[in-house]
């Protein structure tokens, strides 16, 4: 649910996740809240009680708009699991362990808020979790939103090719990734290290688990306490 679904519609039909959409691994439609606006100007936003800066979307439209949402689910006969989610920089931030999480529920109703956020009686009424994609403050919710989809689609059946392509990848495996080589084996003076050409499986996962366990105490010592 966005004042921008273009953007959204854009930026989810490229690449892996629009082939995914085109194979039919996963569905993504976007719904324009200002098509629900009941004002004869198609307004979604006002000034906030009480005083402040800027312009708070209203809940009338966003409501209205979720409706319709359920209500084409329902039409289209769809009964699986479900949740809503408001892209906020107030929520939790959003890690690998939580879209591996969102990755389980069969649809996803991602809200975007504008300006400067949304009258929080529609999310106290309709949302079941926010979520932060990092600790800034963006324009709008419509590039998180992409993020949540993009971290999760690449979790689902069907989007990657091989699901080792995400267990052993930076995150997902409580580690940093170690260093990969394509070819060609020799690039500005600096070699393929032997062991990678070596053959011998063994020594190549120990010298991976080594250079991963050495670049995430230098880079993210942080992930290394993580009891997760
Ligand atoms: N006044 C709000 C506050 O202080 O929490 C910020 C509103 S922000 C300018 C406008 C919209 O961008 C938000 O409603 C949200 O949907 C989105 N947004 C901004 N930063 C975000 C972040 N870090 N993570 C997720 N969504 C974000």
């Amino acid at each position: 649910m966005t004042l921008f679904p273009e953007l959204v519609g854009y930026v989810l039909g490229e690449s892996i996740i629009g082939r995914a959409q085109k194979s039919g691994a996963i569905e993504v439609h976007t719904h324009q809240i200002r098509d629900y606006s009941e004002d004869k100007h198609r307004r979604v936003d006002d000034t906030p009680y009480g005083g402040g800066k800027g312009m708070l979307m209203a809940a009338p439209p966003v409501y209205n708009c979720f409706q319709g949402v359920l209500r084409k689910q329902a039409e289209d006969g769809f009964t699986g699991t479900r949740r809503v989610i408001y892209l906020s920089p107030a929520g939790k931030v959003l890690t690998q362990k939580k879209a591996e999480e969102l990755a389980q529920y069969d649809n996803l109703i991602l809200l975007c808020g504008h300006y400067e956020g949304i009258d929080c009686r529609v999310i106290n009424e309709i949302v079941d979790e926010e979520l932060s994609i990092g600790d800034y403050v963006l324009t709008g919710g419509e590039i998180p939103a992409c993020i949540v989809v993009d971290s999760v689609a690449r979790l689902c059946e069907g989007v990657l090719a091989d699901p080792e392509c995400y267990e052993k990848e930076s995150i997902s495996s409580g580690l940093l990734e170690y260093p990969q080589y394509t070819r060609p084996y020799e690039w500005h003076g600096v070699k393929v290290p032997d062991v990678l050409i070596s053959g011998h499986h063994a020594n190549i996962d120990a010298w991976r688990l080594q250079q991963a366990t050495e670049k995430t105490q230098k880079q993210r010592p942080d992930l290394l306490q993580r009891k997760d």
